[in-house]
């Protein structure tokens, strides 16, 4: 949709502020709204009921006047907005590593961005590749093994990869897709160590490529609208957090129980989540934690964590206790308490279904694909660049948490964070 006529457009309050409001600089206003915000990534829907009223010219210099005003506006807007048709190629992407979340969320979300498409894959699997290849479209000259990513250096129809690899093997495959001049979208949690998350960052600056973090919930409107109740202090100042994310792991076989591959267990897996909401809705590092864990199954978990509970404390005074787990299904929730009122997501962190109420009633919010979210989002920042609001700067600072958090247990008394 290229306009939507002013008489008729209703607009999201959300969606206004991130443009900066109703533009002044052109006079097809309507026109150009439209356009900032589906740059934004917002979607404009059209209603065949709706009805409206707008001006008619009733002569013929009125409608010169208004046939004028629209043309020059229009050609203020392609001026305005130049850099969209420029780029108006989609980014192409390489999927590595052809697991679960590749197959059934990311390359589903894939048909549905608007900015990005799936132009190359790279596996271990011979027949995972080619199903996936003849499902998609991809030419064989398009289809990487590990040991030949290298080559996709080559390969003018790939932008960026998106890495979707075990946590250990995160740190090489940026590396590597860094060094073939490909920009790099890289599953949480970003690595194994804040050790080699500070190189990925340096690889990727080295290289001029950007890095961003695969943090879903950034993007997903009911977390953004936490957001903005937390740092607008719409029910006053945050106080207190708590937050929780678990499910029942099975396999007892798989590279999220082996510490090589994993780095961690629940913690590094889903807990990320909760320290990721907590820094983002305090807008703050915390400066103190303590952690303690316990295992029901030491067998499973000889290698990981199973459980972990912590409270963190950030520098204005919030204090967020959360925890994690391996073991029990249906923890999913974060909750706000702030001094004149409360907000909550549960579900919170699931790829569908979030949903969230406040002290005065639900959030009435659309259900989105995450990862199409994300996805558009790092396709612009490579177009606009500029950098993503979950660059490589965020993977780092979680993983400090997550180290300190190891680190409490470990010392069995709080750790504090410089
Ligand atoms: P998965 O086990 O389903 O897939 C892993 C892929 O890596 C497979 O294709 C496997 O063949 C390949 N692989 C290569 N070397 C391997 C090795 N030595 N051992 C095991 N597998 C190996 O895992 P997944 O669920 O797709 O997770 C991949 C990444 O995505 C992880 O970093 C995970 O944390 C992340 N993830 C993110 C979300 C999210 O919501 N953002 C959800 C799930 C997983």
């Amino acid at each position: 949709m290229t306009v939507v006529p002013g008489a008729v457009g209703a607009w999201r309050r959300a969606a206004l502020d991130a443009v900066g409001g109703y533009p002044e600089d052109t006079l097809a206003e309507d026109q150009d709204l439209t356009i900032a915000i589906q740059t934004q990534g917002y979607r404009v829907q059209f209603d065949p009921s709706a009805v409206a009223w707008t001006e008619a010219p009733e002569s013929f210099r009125a409608l010169a006047k208004q046939r004028f005003r629209w043309a020059f506006g229009t050609l203020q807007c392609l001026w305005k907005h130049r850099a969209i048709l420029r780029t108006r190629r989609p980014s192409g992407l390489a999927l590595v590593g052809l697991g679960s979340l590749s197959q059934n969320q990311i390359a589903p979300a894939l048909l549905k961005t608007k900015q990005c498409r799936l132009t190359a894959l790279v596996s271990g699997s011979a027949p995972t590749m080619s199903a996936l290849a003849a499902r998609y479209k991809i030419s064989a000259s398009s289809c990487y093994t590990y040991d030949d990513f290298d080559r996709i250096a080559e390969n003018p129809d790939v932008d960026f990869v998106f890495i979707e690899l075990p946590n250990s093997m995160h740190a090489e495959f940026t590396a590597r897709a860094a060094r073939a001049g490909k920009h790099v979208l890289c599953e949480k949690p970003m690595a194994n160590s804040v050790k080699e998350c500070r190189a990925m960052i340096a690889g990727c600056e080295r290289a001029g490529v950007q890095l961003a973090i695969a943090y879903r919930c950034q993007f997903e409107p009911h977390h953004v609208e936490a957001m903005r109740l937390a740092h607008e202090r719409v029910f006053g100042a945050v106080k207190f957090i708590e937050a929780s994310f678990g499910f029942r792991i099975g396999d007892a076989g798989q590279w999220r129980l082996k510490k090589s591959l994993a780095g961690g267990g629940a913690l590094m897996d889903v807990g990320i989540y909760v320290v990721q909401a907590a820094r983002y809705l305090t807008g703050e590092e915390p400066e103190w934690l303590f952690a303690t864990e316990a295992k029901t199954d030491r067998a499973k978990f000889k290698e990981v964590d199973e459980t972990i509970c912590w409270t963190m404390k950030f520098p204005s005074g919030v204090i967020a206790n959360c925890s994690t787990n391996y073991v029990v299904n249906g923890i999913d929730r974060c909750w706000v308490g702030a001094e004149r009122g409360w907000f909550e997501l549960n579900p919170a962190f699931n790829y569908t279904r979030i949903e969230g109420r406040t002290c005065e009633g639900p959030m009435r919010l659309p259900q989105t694909d995450h990862f199409a979210l994300e996805l558009d989002d790092f396709a612009r920042c490579i177009v606009e660049k500029r950098p993503s609001r979950v660059s490589g700067a965020e993977g780092l600072a979680d993983m400090k948490v997550i180290e300190a958090i190891y680190k409490s247990i470990e010392r069995g008394k709080p750790v504090t964070l410089r």
